[in-house]
């Protein structure tokens, strides 16, 4: 098994999504109550399963699962999680919880994007009881023997997102917030689907990110970096980047394949100096380049900029 590197007392289990590695990583923190940050999808938990043995542990040792988010990818195996191990409580944004209640609403947005394929990718989302849930909006701490972790409200990719300091190690787990990067890669991507992503919201998440100086940043899309400065300078730029270019072809009235193809030309530029095995992969974990641009279309639309006479801001 590949080791990464962690902050101390965490643990990086790649879950092989589709079977490809660096896509999603659950983060499991050690010590006398295990916990994990974002299991992944429920297609997924055999190798969740493998990666949890590696370190002497079964579902039924853990105590916590800790939600950045609730998009699939990152939380869709929390349910059969918790039908498993009657100990196991869910901490997650107060606007995230009424979903895993009830996950029909999510699971109809999530098959408008991704169609027939929603079976393979994520397979099988199971509710949750609200009793085996913790709500959570931002200032809270929840302290597991080890981890104390903050939570902060962090919108921007997603309304229901928070972030998690754990104030032992100082790291974050930012979820989707800081967009998504390949182990070894000085460069990251912005992560945009619709229907959340709020420009000027996720500016705040990011101002917010600089001032709680933590020592790690991690990544479900993925890994644990320390060089924080310029991950997040360069997560800042690439969302600006993408967001004008996706704002520049709607004000030119292109049809989205010509706005997509835009976005492509633009990503190849960024990733020339990589190799195309990691183009390949840091693609993989964006997820398709046209939801990408849905998600940034979406926010121009509702946010009026497109508007004639409307002054960009910024
Ligand atoms: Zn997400």
């Amino acid at each position: 098994m590949e080791i990464y590197p962690t902050p101390h007392n965490v643990a990086l289990i790649d879950v092989h999504h589709l079977g490809r590695s660096h896509v999603i990583g659950a983060f499991l923190l050690l010590g006398d109550e295990p916990a994990l940050v974002d299991p992944g999808p429920a297609s997924t938990i055999p190798a969740l399963r493998a990666g949890l043995s590696s370190y002497g542990l079964t579902v039924t040792d853990l105590r916590a699962i800790v939600l950045t988010h609730i998009h699939l990818d990152h939380a869709g195996a929390t349910g059969l999680l918790v039908a498993e191990n009657p100990h196991l409580v869910v901490h997650v944004h107060e606007r995230g919880a009424p979903h895993l209640i009830d996950p029909s609403r999510l699971l109809n947005s999530a098959t408008q994007l991704y169609g027939d394929r929603m079976a393979t990718l994520w397979g099988d989302v199971r509710p949750i009881a609200a009793e085996r849930i913790r709500t959570y909006t931002g200032g809270e701490t929840l302290s597991l023997r080890g981890h104390p972790l903050r939570a902060f409200d962090a919108p921007g990719h997603a309304k229901h997102h928070l972030i998690w300091l754990d104030e032992a190690n100082g790291a974050a787990f930012v979820g989707d917030n800081t967009g998504v990067r390949l182990p070894g890669v000085r460069m990251t991507r912005p992560a945009t689907p619709p229907p959340d992503v709020d420009l000027d919201a996720w500016a705040q998440t990011h101002d917010l990110l600089e001032q709680l100086r933590p020592q790690w940043l991690c990544l479900t899309h993925f890994g644990a970096y320390d060089d924080v400065a310029f991950h997040l300078t360069d997560a800042r730029l690439r969302l600006r980047q993408w967001a004008e270019i996706v704002r520049q072809s709607l004000l030119a009235g292109h049809d989205e394949a010509t706005g997509v193809a835009a976005l492509e030309k633009a990503l190849a530029l960024e990733a020339a100096t990589l190799s195309p095995s990691e183009q390949t992969a840091i693609l993989q974990q964006t997820g398709p380049l046209i939801l990408s641009w849905r998600g940034l279309a979406r926010y121009w639309h509702k946010s009026g900029a497109l508007d004639k006479g409307h002054v960009a801001q910024n």
